[in-house]
């Protein structure tokens, strides 16, 4: 164990990990980042990023990444490529704990994210990134005059859906029930538009395709009769999971696994700090944050600086 607590760890390593990381390095905190096994979140998993500002040709998601992680290098971040497993904040310093050390820090900034839920299907694997997408802002252009299908029957389906009617020729709704969860008006952008088709009682069972999707198979959850949809890409809109459980009973959480924010970037715990997806589950984009990920910071450095007078 390395005994001298730094003065600020971040776990995480996307847009909000690193770019807390960049402002508490450039303000001399020599921050430490734990970035997991792989780093960069889940702009690793997408391919062109068109709606980052700065990059008007658009940037490959995984460059993107590294842009940021050398910036954080430059300053003097100390990026740890290891996962946290566990973590002390019961007492100070704080303790994270991986497989293979364990660290103490005066500050932590929380910032591991949330994943888009899944079917769990093998195919899902194959085709991340190449025709599946979790996120129609960003990847609805590259379906211009095709077929999609959104999978789920929540306000983020029909967001999704509602968004890809700019692009694509035929959009379909994939949902396993009889009625959709999302709100009413939600549902009225969809429910009579002319380029959407609502699949009721429908879940998908593979994804087929060679390099990219070319076929969903489906089978009707009331006859059990299956049959099989051409489109060339599926977009997921079944919810997202908050990568929190190794967080559980060490920081107050709501009752969905998200962390709760009190006062900025404030969390339960005096000294730890919140910022990206694993608070905010409704904008999800890299550059809210990369904003999230700057304010935790500023926060972080003004409790640190206030401490230690
Ligand atoms: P939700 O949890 O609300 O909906 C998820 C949908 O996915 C449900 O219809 C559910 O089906 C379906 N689903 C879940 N698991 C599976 C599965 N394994 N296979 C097939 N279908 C599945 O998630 P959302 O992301 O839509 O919304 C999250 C929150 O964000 C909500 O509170 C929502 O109101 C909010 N939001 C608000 C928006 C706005 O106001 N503009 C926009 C987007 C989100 P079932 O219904 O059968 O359970």
């Amino acid at each position: 164990m390395n005994s001298t607590p730094s003065p600020l760890a971040i776990i995480g390593s996307g847009p909000a990990g690193l770019t807390a990381a960049i402002y508490a390095a450039r303000a001399k905190l020599n921050p430490v980042l734990f970035a997991g096994i792989e780093f960069g979140g889940q702009l690793m998993g997408t391919t062109v990023v068109e709606n980052y500002p700065g990059f008007p040709e658009g940037v490959d998601g995984p460059e993107l990444m590294q842009r940021m992680i050398k910036q954080a290098e430059n300053f003097g971040t100390e990026i740890v490529y290891q996962f946290v497993r566990a973590v002390d904040f019961k007492s100070r310093p704080f303790k994270l704990k991986t497989d293979e050390s364990e660290r103490l820090a005066h500050a932590v900034i929380v910032a591991v994210g949330s994943s888009p839920r899944r079917l769990g299907l093998d195919a899902e694997n194959k085709f991340w990134g190449r025709g599946i997408s979790t996120c129609a802002t960003c990847d609805a252009a590259f379906f211009k005059d095709k077929t999609v299908a959104v999978i789920g029957g929540g306000d983020s389906a029909m967001e999704e859906a509602s968004f890809l009617t700019r692009f694509a020729k035929q959009v379909y709704i994939i949902h396993r029930g009889d009625r959709f969860r999302a709100g009413p008006i939600m549902q009225d952008r969809v429910l009579n538009h002319p380029q959407v088709k609502i699949l009721w009682n429908t879940q998908v069972t593979d994804i087929l395709g060679d390099k990219t999707v070319n076929a969903l198979k489906l089978v009707d959850t009331q006859t059990q009769s299956e049959s099989e949809l051409a489109v060339d890409g599926m977009f997921l809109a079944i919810g997202h999971v908050p990568n929190t459980g190794f967080l559980k009973d060490q920081v107050e959480l709501d009752p969905k696994g998200y962390i709760k924010v009190f006062d900025r970037s404030r969390t339960s715990v005096e000294g730890v700090f919140v910022a990206g997806d694993v608070e905010d589950w409704v904008y999800q984009q890299a550059i809210t944050a990369a904003g999230d990920g700057c304010k935790a910071a500023l926060e972080a450095q003004k409790w640190l600086e206030k401490e230690a007078h």
